[in-house]
């Protein structure tokens, strides 16, 4: 039986999806070879590399002056990407909303005077600073944030307006809700979230922001190279680009991310109202600032979390304890996990809470 992974990433992924790789995965597409086998330059592989871009273009609305790009090295390597071909000035704003936030933040200190202009460390990331009441810096190259903080379960309700180009981590809500691409000059986000599993790296990036990497930018963190050979640079994650085209086909013969955010707003709602109705389970975010991906919760105490996880587990409900910078258990409820999954765990929170309150 397939268990219910809650795992915050690599995610669980869509069963059809699984199984169309399963049906392929020995002859892809009349090749007879194994998508794992064939040479990036191959046809059939390039096929799939455009759909899944043009697939991304039309799914999240990205306009054709914005590159969209298939790298390598996870969202950690973009953190250090973003100065390197974007810190012309040697200023940029950074507001530190979690785990990753933060460590995009001190990767961008490597590369020039990278602020923190806002946090909410304060209330351990319980939180998102209001963007209006921001001082965002005079001169700076872009304003780095982490729309969705998959550790401490928030996210922006608003984006920031600023002045300067908004750069976003979507590591783990990228295609969960709909966005206005051009507020943004750069998102990028690591897929084994929300998308395919790991090895493969989004990156939408306006192109008038991309032509001049700083000298020192390694020549595959150069946007500009990938966008300029359609991210074939090098040999890319073929076999998470294909997975990556396959949920991107799904997604649109669900609907589309208007469709999908609404699944995921049910979703977590069913979620957040039962832990807001209960006396045992509590969730400690701001209600304003919930993210519908990643739900962390506890009950009374570390021995119960504990008891819980265990529990859940051999139920079939995995991957549910929480962060060790926080605790207690995290339910990530990504576009792949279905309604049935939330319903199970909650039916096994009410059980555990009646057994052990
Ligand atoms: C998971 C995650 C990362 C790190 O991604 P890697 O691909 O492991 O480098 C960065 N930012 C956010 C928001 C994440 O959720």
């Amino acid at each position: 039986m397939r268990a219910y992974n809650f795992s915050a990433g690599p995610s669980t992924l869509p069963l059809e999806v699984l199984e169309e790789a399963q049906r392929d995965l020995l002859d892809f597409a009349g090749t007879g070879m194994s998508v794992t086998e064939i040479s990036h330059r191959n046809k059939a592989f390039e096929a799939i590399v455009n759909e899944g871009e043009a697939l991304l273009r039309e799914l999240m609305g990205i306009p054709e002056d914005y590159a969209v790009l298939f790298v390598q090295g996870g969202a950690s390597t973009q953190f250090a990407a973003v100065p390197l071909n974007l810190m012309h000035r040697g200023k940029a704003d950074y507001i530190v909303t979690g785990n990753f936030a933060k460590k995009a933040w001190q990767e961008g200190k490597i590369y020039g005077d990278a602020a923190c202009v806002a946090s909410s460390e304060d209330k351990t990331y319980t939180y998102i600073p209001d963007p209006a009441s921001v001082a965002f810096r005079e001169d700076t190259d872009y304003v780095h944030i982490c729309s969705n903080n998959t550790i401490f379960g928030t996210r922006y309700a608003e984006f920031p307006r600023t002045k300067a180009p908004l750069v976003a981590d979507m590591s783990s809500e990228i295609l969960s809700r709909e966005i206005d691409v051009r507020n943004f000059g750069v998102i990028y986000a690591g897929a084994q979230k929300n998308l395919a599993p790991a090895g493969v790296t989004i990156v939408i990036a306006r192109r008038d922001l991309i032509q001049d990497p700083l000298p020192a930018c390694p020549t595959m963190l150069k946007w500009k190279v990938q966008d300029e050979n359609k991210s074939l640079y090098n040999t890319p994650p073929c076999f998470s680009i294909y997975m990556a085209t396959l949920v991107l086909r799904r997604l649109k013969k669900l609907g589309g991310v208007k469709e999908m955010n609404k699944i995921n707003e049910y979703k977590a709602g069913l979620l957040y109202d039962f832990i807001d109705n209960s006396p045992f389970y509590t969730n400690r975010v701001e209600k304003k600032f919930r993210s519908i991906m990643n739900v962390p919760f506890v009950t009374p105490s570390a021995e119960l979390d504990a008891k819980f996880v265990k529990e859940a587990s051999a139920n079939g409900l995995v991957s549910l304890k929480g962060h060790r910078l926080v605790g207690g258990m995290r339910a990530s409820i990504y576009n792949a996990m279905p309604v049935e999954g939330v319903q199970a765990l909650i039916a096994f929170m009410k059980q555990f809470e009646k057994e052990n309150a």
